[in-house]
């Protein structure tokens, strides 16, 4: 996988959130503060629990892709770890304000973080962070991906929500660990499969698989966030009349597909070249089309 080189960053955003959602001194919304200077205390409880939820958006041209939707499934990772409801309104012109105070380059990367603040506050801390992306160049001609075991079955995420399932919190620290292990092996990228042999996700994307005129995705309900970016694909394929299903597939099947991808909002599409030793085709036309529709500039795309 590229590594990132030293990229170039915009100022943050800080936004510091009152119990209603109102800015907890009064104040502006939000503030702008520099990247490279102190803007969390050491006593948030991001920082001492990894207690927070997060989005990535990607910005193509200067022009925030499923910015609306990116949103919605923020709020809904906050009222899943139970942080007080979020004000859409004023995290999307601080979104808006981030992109404004970068520098324009093709692809930019916005996070959108929000914690649960310093710990006995009760107060969150939010902060927007735009960054020039890493250049995926090289993963969008095809990426070898290994399968490692989740340790979860898919029917556990249902009676056990304290897992949060489908929630994008900041405890990535598994999903690092499983990219190094990839790594490690020769590997890009990781497949996470569940204890009862099903394909789940990988750590940073939702799969995608094609078998002809059918398109194949993992169930949400198996424990994996739902996409904005497999959303907006299928909503693609659907409109040309292809077949679009989320059901569990085993890695045979994948790796039997005529093709898979891993995608999401920065790196986009990603197609999978090899799943542990079966070589896959890379139908590098199929992925050009999945890359313009997820950088929101594919005819008749959001
Ligand atoms: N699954 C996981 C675990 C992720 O972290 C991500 C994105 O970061 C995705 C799937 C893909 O989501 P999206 O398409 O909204 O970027």
């Amino acid at each position: 996988m590229t590594q990132p080189s030293t990229p170039a960053h915009s100022p943050v955003l800080v936004w510091v959130m009152g119990a209603a959602g109102a800015p907890a001194d009064g104040s502006e919304p939000f503030r702008l503060g520099k990247a490279d200077e102190p803007q969390l205390l050491v006593t948030d409880l991001v920082a001492t629990r990894g207690d927070g939820v997060f989005e990535t958006i990607g910005v193509f041209d200067g022009t925030p892709v499923n910015l609306d939707p990116h949103l919605r499934r923020l709020a809904r990772s906050a009222e899943l770890v139970e942080l007080p409801a979020l004000d859409l309104t004023v995290l999307a012109q601080a979104v808006q304000a981030a992109i404004d105070a970068h520098a324009p380059v093709p692809e930019l990367t916005v996070r959108v973080m929000v914690t649960r603040g310093v710990e006995g506050s009760g107060t969150p801390t939010a902060w927007i962070h735009a960054r020039t992306a890493e250049d995926w160049s090289r993963c969008r001609e095809g990426i070898a991906v290994v399968t490692l075991d989740r340790g979860l079955s898919t029917p556990v995420p249902r009676p056990s929500p304290w897992l949060l399932p489908g929630a994008k919190t900041l405890s990535y620290a598994v999903n690092m660990a499983a990219t190094r292990e990839a790594v490690r092996r020769g590997a890009d990228d990781v497949l996470f499969v569940s204890t009862d042999g099903y394909c789940l996700e990988g750590p940073t994307s939702t799969l995608l698989v094609q078998h002809g005129d059918t398109w194949t995705t993992t169930p949400a309900d198996a424990g994996v966030l739902p996409g904005t970016s497999i959303a907006s694909v299928f909503e693609v394929l659907r409109a040309e009349g292809a077949t679009v299903r989320e059901e569990l597939m085993t890695p045979d099947q994948v790796a039997s597909a005529d093709a898979a991808w891993l995608l999401s909002s920065s790196r986009l599409a990603a197609p999978i070249a090899r799943l542990d030793d079966t070589r896959l085709t890379v139908d590098a036309h199929r992925t050009a089309q999945l890359i313009s529709v997820l950088k929101g500039q594919y005819p008749g795309s959001r």
